[in-house]
This record gives C-alpha cells, structure tokens and sequence, in this order.
C-alpha cells in the first residue's frame, strides 16, 4: 500500500506535465523527499526478496529477513556489483518478463545485459525531460542527440525525453561530426546533445567554418575536461551543461544546472549512497533503484568515485547534489574511445609479433584530444612501424566500436617504444593508467 505521498509522487511522475513535475520537485521540502525514499527503499527490498533469486541468495546467506530492512545500512555488506551482473545468467536479477534489453559496452569480455519496461524508460525519460526543462529546452526547440543507439540506452532515453517536451527531435546516432554539422542550418538545431570528445570535434569544425546559434549543449558518455568545456563553449557562445548516467542506471542519474556546481540527482528513482569515504569524501557512489520492477539493483556499486556536494545549490533546486565523478574504482578508463579496460588492450597486444610481454597504455590529453599512447617494449630486431601498424589493425578489426569513435576524431594514437626491460625496472606497472588531469 503506498503512503499518501508516495501516490501522490506518482500521480505527478506519470501523468502530469514535465514542468508541474519540475514544479512538484522544486517545491517538495526536504523531509518529504527523504520519506519518500524511504519508503520506497523498503517497498524495493521486499518485492526482490520475494523476486530476484541473487538478493533472496544474499539475503538468506546472511540470515536477514526482508521485512525489518528499513535502511541501506541494515543491508550490511550486501550489495549488488558489476561481476555479478557479468557472471550470472540474467534469470537471477530478472523479477518479471522484460520488454526490452540494453547493454553497456561489452569490450571487456562479455557486456552487462539489462533489462527494462517500457514503462520503466518512459520514467527514466521524464526525469531526464525535466532537466532539460530546468535547463531552458522547450517547444519550438530543435535538438540533435548523437548518442549511439545501438545496445546502448542513452539515445533512447533522450529521444523520449524531447518527445514528452514535444521538443523536435533528430536522433541520428553517431556519424561523422561533418555530416551533422552540414545540416545544422538546414533543420536549424539549437540544442546539440552528444557525447564531450564528439563535440570537441565538431566545435573544431565550427571554428574554421562558422557556427550556427545554440542555446544550449549537452554532453554525457566520456569524460569532459576543463579543457574540453571552455572549448566547446567559447566556440559557440553557449552553456554547456553535463549528465551523469549508466546503462545500469537505466539512463541518467543527475544532470547540472546552469551553474554547473555539480550533478543534481534524481533522488524520486535512485537511493545514492557514497561508501568507503576518505577524509575529503570522495568514495564509491552505490545506487538502488526504487522504482524498477523488471530489474531491480539493490545497492549497485558503480565503480564512480564521487562525493556529495553539501549544502543548497545557488540555483534553488532543492535536489541533492554530486560532484564531479574523479576516477574509477576499477581499472577500466572513461574517455574518447569509449569505456576502456585493459583486457581490450590484452587482445590487442597479445600476437603483436615483436611486442614483450610487459607493456602499458596510458590515456593523456593532448590539447583538445584524448591520447592513446602504447608504450611497448620491442624485443630486438623488429621494425616500429610494423608494430604500429599490426597494433592500430587489431584495435580496428577487433574492437570497431573503438575505432569507429577514432574515425569521428574523438581520441589520437600515439606509441612510446622503450628498450626491453624499462618498464619493469621499477616493479610490474599498471597496465592502463589514465594520465588527465581533472
Ligand atoms: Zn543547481
């Protein structure tokens, strides 16, 4: 049974307009937003104890009973991880017939498999619709999305958001950024959505060709720097504004204001949680969702290390903030060509003719790009550029994906050969480091 305010949370998510929900959400004192979490915390713990065959496992393992869970903490050390949704079938989160399927990229071996509702994407639509609302996108708007399709969600998530703001919509996937650019006078676009290194190479474009106006520009996917921001703004004279999500998440999680003082996050879906903090705060973001009934995760460990932002927003929203995600808890690095792991460098590398055994891949900036740089120990005798060349085919004909990212600009390659030995002179190095500054 749903407690007043729990019903009338959902009234105004599902039926009513973006703009009364944002209304809604602007005007909900703090109190409210936390018991409705609560409550929905609860409800979610109960549904997939009697559900998702891995929660009653761990649940059971434990000896917890769903019943007196009232809080994340009474959970103890139970939480739901990446590995997990890796390595068991998807039967054991799966909690109802699904409608549909996405994955997250798949280049470490095989991809997390998630499944939703069309319901369940309309929500995740809704909050993202609002947002953009909040940001200034409305009717008579023109947005070009260039998030990939595919497997991956956020394309989907944002064309649903622009059709419920009854905001023209291109969802072109991804394509060479010349060939949007070309008709950005044609369908006069104003609002530009794509992922950050994408838009750097636009913007470049646009420097040498002339800009057409935007008001606004979203970027989600890798990672923006500093750098890469200010570019992009100074060139086209407009805000842009970030999001935070995961296929996991299914779609966003937080998006900024105009102030861009952090993610505001959906706290209505999602119960944020921040574990193993250092002094300054930072530690891994854990996620439940509270409103998934497909497939729920109760606890999700996201690998992000982040931290929340305390205090109220300048802008009034009195949503939660996170700040800017600092790095991953895992090996794997979030840039230009996609979300990297060193596994996709070990198939790259491993019948490399010439290549030892030790080696190291580091991402840098370089200017406005993202830096692949190869540092490879050659054994005696073999040519560099025969490497090169054997290495940049690998990347092409085993990870298109990656390379297809290439094509549109969005990272360089660069190889750094040392004498045999240098690498490990020290002790084993990581096999893939990521060299940006924040
Ligand atoms: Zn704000």
């Amino acid at each position: 049974m749903l407690s007043g305010i729990a019903q009338r949370f959902e009234r105004v998510f599902i039926r009513d307009s973006t703009a009364s929900l944002l209304w809604w959400g602007k005007t909900l004192p703090g109190g409210a937003v936390r018991r409705l979490q609560t409550d929905a915390f609860r409800r979610v713990v109960r549904y997939a104890a009697k559900r998702q065959k891995f929660f009653a496992e761990k649940l059971n393992e434990r000896g917890l009973d769903a019943s007196r869970i009232e809080r994340p903490e009474d959970l103890e050390d139970i939480f739901t991880t990446p590995e997990d949704l890796i390595s068991r079938p998807p039967e054991d989160f799966l909690c109802r017939r699904p409608d549909l399927v996405f994955e997250t990229t798949g280049t470490s071996g095989p991809p997390k498999r998630l499944y939703f509702s069309y319901d369940e994407l309309d929500r995740s639509a809704r909050y993202e619709a609002a947002g953009l609302l909040e940001n200034g996108v409305k009717v008579g708007d023109r947005v070009v999305c260039t998030f990939d399709p595919g497997y991956w969600i956020s394309s989907w998530v944002t064309f649903l958001a622009c059709k419920r703001l009854g905001v023209f919509c291109s969802a072109t996937g991804k394509p060479q950024p010349r060939e949007i650019y070309e008709r950005m006078r044609v369908y006069r676009y104003n609002v530009v959505m794509a992922d950050p290194t994408w838009l750097v190479s636009l913007s470049e474009i646009a420097e040498k060709d002339g800009c057409s106006p935007l008001k606004l520009i979203f970027a989600a996917g890798d990672r923006m720097t500093d750098a890469y921001r200010n570019y992009v703004q100074q060139v086209w004279n407009a805000p842009v504004v970030l999001g935070y999500g995961s296929t996991e998440a299914g779609g966003g999680m937080g998006m900024e204001c105009r102030r861009g003082q952090g993610y505001h996050v959906d706290q209505f879906n999602f119960l944020f949680e921040v574990v193993d903090v250092d002094a300054q705060g930072f530690g891994e973001l854990v996620f439940t969702t509270l409103a998934r009934r497909t497939e729920p995760l109760i606890r999700y460990r996201a690998r992000d290390i982040t931290r929340f932002i305390e205090g109220p927003c300048p802008c009034g929203l009195p949503l939660a903030r996170l700040d800017a995600i600092k790095g991953r808890r895992d090996e794997m690095v979030v840039m230009g060509a996609g979300n990297m792991h060193p596994a996709i460098f070990e198939r790259v590398l491993h019948d490399v003719p010439g290549v030892a055994e030790t080696w190291q891949v580091a991402v840098r900036q370089e200017g406005l790009r993202d830096v692949i740089e190869f540092r490879l120990e050659l054994v005696d005798g073999i040519s560099a550029d025969r490497v090169k060349e054997h290495v940049t085919r690998n990347l092409e004909g085993r990870f298109p994906d990656v390379w297809a990212n290439h094509q549109c600009g969005m990272f360089q390659l660069a190889f750094q050969f040392v004498p045999h030995g240098s690498l490990t002179r020290a002790r084993k190095p990581k096999r893939l480091v990521d060299e940006r500054k924040s």
